[in-house]
């Protein structure tokens, strides 16, 4: 029997983020003591009053099917948030929560992106977004960035990539995989670009809001003339340390959220009814429990950009948030080492896991090929390891 799989998988890559991840583990159960900086999440546990409204919603057998989008109250919580946090106005009805943040994006990209039309993708870019527009048969655009810019799109590029085939234009701000956070006026320069292409749509990821160490986030649906085209996404693996149980959410145009739940209805249903409680724990807490994190991670940041300052060949930014480092090694590009050539960030990623036992993730998959991303959610002792091991395997290259 032919194992023949479909257009549509053919179409799809595995997710770089998760492959690295797997290879990593492989070589721990193999013996090898590898130390992994290449998943991106939180490495602290779920803060204990979430944990508890997750217990007490099992004791309350709320543990049925719950409607498409969100149970009512959750909703109303998140509906809260996005006000007092963001100062955005989403009604209830308006919000859909789903099985993490990826659900999110792919339910809205697959609402409204039809075959042919086109997506654009400021690079460096989340891994998935190029595959789920793929998902949906549309075509994605890169707009490379670059360094000397913090890696951030300037109002220009973006006026010069749409054309009227372009959908969406989809960004995260805090950046995976650059950490870059757009200013109010970085954005406000860039919404006068949107206000004039009415086609286009925008989804903003705003999935590492509380990983900003500008003390400063801001949400481009807060611009009047552009909220009847923004989809915010959030979710809550990042900020509250809940990547397993699986819940992120979107705030959109009405006719966008009844959109998603249609799609989600007929996937997935409703995400897990306990998870949906914790969460609306988490959105309706103090967003200061979000802290211990955060200054963790600020600490951990300065210790990274420090020890890769030393290493020749990788150059860095100062990134303002999220937990990623994305250092430029084009420098180390035609190295060898033995019988390896280093060609690639891709190259030099396996080298380093190989040799050095840090696993790391290309550029590639993000769409700016010459970087690698580093995701520093680890200890310090393990940050202080890697940047050790990292540099002598620099050295070893010729
Ligand atoms: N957006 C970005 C930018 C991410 O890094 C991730 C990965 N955690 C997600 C969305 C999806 O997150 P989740 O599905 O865990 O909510
Ligand atoms: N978003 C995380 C990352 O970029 C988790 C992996 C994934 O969902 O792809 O590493």
């Amino acid at each position: 029997m032919q194992q023949r799989t479909s257009q549509l998988l053919n179409r799809l890559s595995e997710s770089a983020t998760i492959a690295m991840a797997r290879k990593a583990n492989e070589l721990k159960s193999a013996g090898v003591d590898v130390i992994s900086l290449s998943l991106g999440e939180p490495d602290f546990d779920t803060p204990e009053l979430i944990k508890d409204a997750g217990i007490e919603a099992i004791k309350n057998n709320i543990t049925h099917y719950t409607p498409v989008p969100g149970l009512p109250d959750v909703r109303e919580a998140i509906s809260a948030k996005f006000k007092r946090d963001n100062g955005l106005d989403y009604a209830p009805s308006q919000i859909v929560v789903s099985n993490g943040a990826k659900q999110s994006i792919t339910n809205v990209v697959l609402s409204l992106v039809d075959p042919g039309e086109e997506v654009i993708l400021p690079a460096p870019y989340w891994v998935s977004y190029a595959d789920m527009v793929a998902f949906a048969g549309g075509t994605h655009r890169v707009l490379p960035t670059s360094i000397e810019h913090d890696f951030k799109i300037q109002p220009d590029e973006l006026e010069a990539a749409i054309t009227e085939k372009t959908r969406l234009l989809i960004y995260s701000s805090p950046c995976n995989p650059s950490g870059s956070v757009y200013t109010v006026q970085e954005i406000e320069a860039l919404a006068a670009v949107l206000k004039r292409h009415p086609q286009v749509y925008i989804i903003s990821d705003e999935i590492y809001e509380l990983i900003n160490f500008t003390g400063k986030h801001c949400s481009i649906g807060t611009i009047e003339e552009l909220k009847d085209r923004v989809i915010t996404v959030n979710g809550v693996s990042k900020g509250f340390a809940m990547t397993g149980w699986r819940l992120g959410y979107i705030g959109a145009p009405e006719w966008i959220a009844k959109a998603c739940s249609k799609i989600q209805g007929q996937v997935t249903s409703a995400p897990c009814s306990i998870a949906q409680v914790a969460a609306g724990a988490a959105v309706s807490a103090d967003p200061r429990i979000a802290e211990t994190m955060r200054s963790a991670f600020l600490v951990r940041r300065d210790l990274m950009i420090e020890g890769l300052s030393f290493i020749p060949g990788l150059k860095v930014n100062k990134p303002m948030g999220a937990f990623y480092l994305f250092p430029d090694v084009s420098a180390l590009f035609g190295k060898t080492a033995g019988p390896r050539t280093i060609q690639n960030a891709e190259d030099f990623s396996m080298y380093l896991l190989e040799e050095a036992h840090v696993a790391t993730v290309g550029g590639n998959a993000f769409g700016t090929p010459e970087c690698i991303r580093l995701s520093y959610a680890a200890s310090e002792s393990q940050l202080k390891e890697a940047l050790s091991r990292i540099s002598k395997a620099v050295a070893a290259l010729q």
